[in-house]
């Protein structure tokens, strides 16, 4: 059985990439039709944070912060180094601002800023241009019941369903309180959804209204071209084969992380785990490559390093990989027993930490993630890693850190003698050998009731615990090779090809190199996106 559709743009795939530029082609006339390889929209966005980056964004001043232009290019620069496309981060810089007004503009959809109060600062925060706060969006709850049936075919998560708003979390500096403080929250029968679920709920309402349509288990296989130029896409729906015949196709298929092959050729280290929507195998990578595209950025992932906490692949543990390791009373060391990073930093830079391969393994893997019992006692998230019952496999406890250099097989002595080391650190206040502690990032989300630095506490009172640490992220990155209007370009002409168009992680659409700050990826995605969508209604005939 086969089925024919007709389309100004068909977008193959539902997260925040596809259903931006879904949105701007529609609300400009183009008729839009959306393919979505799961039973479920919204992709890896749909349980993210939904944290969206936009330097000189327009919610910012309203938190105090102010941003320009030239400050916005700095840091950008600054991060990216030499690496990736320089009108990208000129693009990011100017039109990043326009997705969101144009967002709240003309699709209702409401958005805040994060403050300067927590960690939801610029994640190279010592860098030039860098600021504290207001960069970072997300957007306001959305109540499930607006998208009337679509709602049961919106992909959720469950932790990001309440009636309060989940901003508190930051702005309140929750990861600081104790065990003690934890409380069980009252049974929450509201249908009220936040950051990532909320982002795809606002999208998606707005693409629906717009008479966008979307084909649910359809899963795009390859590009049809004619000449050089797009004529559509074949797909296939339950048993049945589908032609999308459209000028214009968006690309918005996200990463590769599950597809082990792919992982393995293309990745500069090991990817142990991702936390990307199960579906994302880099179909829109080879497909795009069998239309004769660039490709760009790959060999690197938003790092996320992940320890096991008995989840599920699939399962987020942010805070395994984040918050605690910027605790006092914690520190990391690689399989000789030594540090070798501020475990403080954010977890894109963490995850670099971990080195390149290097003969057959990378020179810092498996880390330790080392804490003791006085950091239990202050943090409800090292408490949290000590499950109640039978100890499991990946936990290791010692009376003494001998037993528990031995339990992780590290030498005892050097264990031992770092840990000294550590403890004189924190006493003085100062971290000699990687300055934890001495950055804005690290201050922001460190204890400040912590004396003399907020992020050094000694490992000195027993038991003491150990949690492997293995290299993860929240998906990979690198792709389609994209200009400054998400148009992708010809491996043959340098040209873009007429009509093909690519956003998100299936792309080489953020700042290369570096993971600017909070909603570092979607900000990116959503803007060439936007662009895209854009440049699709200047083609309509
Ligand atoms: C827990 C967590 C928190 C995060 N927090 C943030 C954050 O706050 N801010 C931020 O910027 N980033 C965050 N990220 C990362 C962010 O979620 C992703 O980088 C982003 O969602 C990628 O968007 P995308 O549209 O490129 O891909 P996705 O959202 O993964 O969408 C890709 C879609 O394409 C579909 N698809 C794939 N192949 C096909 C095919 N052949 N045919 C049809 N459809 C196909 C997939 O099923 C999927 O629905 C987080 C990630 C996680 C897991």
């Amino acid at each position: 059985m086969s089925k024919e559709y007709t389309a100004d743009l068909v977008v193959i795939g539902s997260g925040g990439a596809g259903l931006t530029g879904t949105l701007v082609a529609a609300e400009g006339g183009a008729r839009v039709i959306v393919l979505e390889k799961t039973g479920l929209v919204g992709g890896t966005t749909a349980i993210s944070g939904g944290g969206i980056w936009i330097p000189c964004n327009p919610l910012m001043a309203g938190v105090g912060v102010e941003d320009s232009r030239e400050e916005a290019l700095e840091y950008m620069r600054a991060c990216a180094g030499d690496h990736g496309d320089d009108d990208h981060i000129v693009a990011l810089a100017d039109e990043g601002k326009a997705m969101i007004a144009y967002l709240i503009a003309w699709a209702g959809i409401e958005f805040q800023a994060f403050p300067a109060i927590g960690g939801m600062i610029d994640y190279r925060a010592w860098l030039p241009g860098a600021k504290h706060g207001g960069r970072a969006l997300e957007p306001m709850g959305f109540s499930l019941s607006r998208l009337g049936d679509w709602a049961q075919r919106l992909r959720t998560d469950p932790r990001l369903k309440s009636a309060n708003n989940l901003r508190a979390y930051y702005t309140e500096r929750k990861h600081l309180l104790p065990m003690s403080a934890m409380k069980v929250p009252p049974a929450d029968d509201t249908d009220i959804y936040w950051r990532g679920t909320a982002l795809v709920g606002w999208l998606l309402e707005a693409c629906l209204a717009r008479n966008v349509e979307v084909l649910m288990e359809a899963e795009a296989s390859e590009i049809i071209k004619h000449g050089e130029s797009i004529a559509g896409v074949r797909a296939r729906q339950g048993d049945q084969e589908v032609t999308i015949h459209a000028p214009n196709l968006l690309m918005g298929t996200g990463g590769y992380g599950h597809n082990e092959e792919l992982k393995r050729l293309w990745l500069n280290r090991p990817l142990h785990f991702t936390c990307e929507n199960e579906a994302n195998v880099g179909d829109g990578h080879l497909m795009g490559m069998a239309a004769g595209a660039q490709l760009a950025g790959l060999g690197d992932a938003w790092w996320l390093p992940h320890i096991p906490l008995g989840m599920d692949n699939g399962v987020a543990n942010l805070a395994g990989t984040r918050e605690d390791r910027i605790l006092p009373h914690t520190m990391m060391v690689n399989p000789s027993g030594k540090r070798f990073m501020n475990e403080a930093t954010n977890y894109y830079d963490c995850g670099e930490a971990f080195g390149t391969k290097s003969g057959a393994e990378p020179r810092n893997f498996p880390a330790w993630f080392i804490f003791d019992q006085q950091g239990v006692e202050r943090y409800m998230l090292l408490a949290f890693k000590i499950p109640p019952g039978e100890k499991p496999d990946w936990l290791h406890k010692g009376a003494t850190l001998e037993e528990l250099a031995k339990s992780i097989e590290v030498d005892p002595q050097t264990l031992k003698t770092t840990v000294e080391r550590f403890n004189r650190f924190a006493v003085s206040g100062v971290d000699e050998d990687f300055h934890r502690g001495e950055n804005p990032w690290d201050t922001n989300w460190g204890d400040p009731d912590n004396k003399p630095n907020p992020c050094l506490g000694t490992i000195a009172k027993a038991p003491f615990y150990a949690l492997p640490v293995y290299p993860g992220a929240n998906s990979t990155r690198g792709g389609l090779r994209i200009d400054a209007k998400g148009r992708v370009l010809s491996a043959r002409t340098g040209e873009p090809i007429p009509g093909f168009y690519a956003s998100g992680n299936c792309s080489n659409g953020a700042v290369a190199g570096a993971y600017t700050g909070p909603g570092a990826t979607l900000g990116p995605a959503m803007t060439f996106s936007y662009l895209a969508g854009l440049d699709v209604c200047g083609r309509l005939g």
